[in-house]
């Protein structure tokens, strides 16, 4: 056989990942409380300016009680004129195993009436904690998840689902410990160990997902509103881009949510996680490239003597 013809093969074989891979970028959290080195906006307008140089729209799911702390709604107003969009992350934040459907309804519907001025609102509900409400040691059960997507349906809300989950909090935190201790050296270490871990997260999902989901699907990258990003995310667009990924649109995504039937019928697939997706993992990675490392468990843990 041919190359040629050993290409086509695999084409008709495994089309999803010889066709490629279309990732959607999405942001949680927004928006995220300032820092000393950047404001809520200061951090949007870096957001805006990287996403346009990559020409890509990403989705910005969004806490009511946090939008509500700017009543101008800067944020808000600025990633909806460049045509991002605008997504419903409650309005508390809180797990959905621990409280009441009513508080969900509530919540749901707090933040839908803030984002719904905007054009660029979707009605796209993505779970905090990405708690579907079906963690049984916090109280929740499968039913509970299965009214809870009902009440969204209902309100013509579909799932911002992820497939792409990310520890990129935790290294953030790790960024703000750097910061605090002057060690401001060691931002392109930090850059570097983000980005290996991310590239190693895409491609386990792209596998999972090519494993067990017999048809394409459009990715969903998790990603939060907070500084690691406002400082790296530029690196972590041409990384994706490097890597012969296309970045799409999350309307691309989240119009068609028909086969996460799947995956919520097998509630275990929304926790996967690769080995290198621990706290612990991550930290072992910064004190091998000779960083110090002084995360909040750890304090915790001194305090606790
Ligand atoms: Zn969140």
């Amino acid at each position: 056989m041919t190359h040629l013809n050993s290409y086509l093969l695999a084409l008709l074989l495994f089309p999803i990942g010889l066709c490629g891979v279309e990732i959607a970028i999405t942001f949680d959290d927004h928006p995220m409380p300032g820092t000393e080195r950047f404001s809520s906006l200061q951090r949007t307008e870096r957001f805006v300016d990287v996403l346009d140089k990559h020409g890509c729209q990403a989705a910005f799911f969004c806490i009511g009680q946090a939008c509500e702390q700017d009543p101008t709604h800067s944020s808000l107003r600025l990633l909806n004129h460049y045509g991002h969009f605008l997504a419903n992350h409650s309005f508390t934040h809180r797990h959905l195993s621990q409280q009441p459907l009513e508080n969900f309804v509530s919540e749901l519907d707090a933040t839908d009436a803030i984002l719904g001025d905007f054009s660029g609102m979707r009605r796209w509900y993505r779970f905090p904690y990405l708690d579907y409400g079906c963690r049984e040691p916090l109280g929740g059960s499968t039913d509970k998840m299965t009214a809870a997507l009902t009440l969204m349906e209902e309100r013509g809300y579909v799932e911002g689902y992820v497939t792409m989950n990310t520890f990129d909090w935790h290294l953030d935190m790790l960024l703000e410990r750097a910061i605090e201790h002057g060690e401001l050296a060691t931002l392109e270490t930090l850059k570097a160990i983000y980005l290996e871990l991310l590239d190693e997260w895409c491609r386990y999902y792209i596998g999972v997902y090519d494993e067990r989901i017999d048809r394409p699907i459009t990715h969903t990258l998790l990603l939060h509103a907070n500084d690691l990003n406002a400082l790296f995310l530029d690196d972590v667009l041409t990384m994706i881009q490097n890597n012969g990924w296309t970045l799409v649109s999350p309307e691309q995504a989240f119009e068609d949510v028909s086969w996460r039937e799947e995956v919520l019928a097998d509630p275990s697939l929304l926790t996967l996680t690769p080995p290198s997706m621990d706290c612990r993992a991550i930290e072992r990675r910064f004190q091998d490239a000779g960083l110090r490392i002084e995360s909040r468990h750890e304090v915790i843990d001194e305090a606790s003597y």
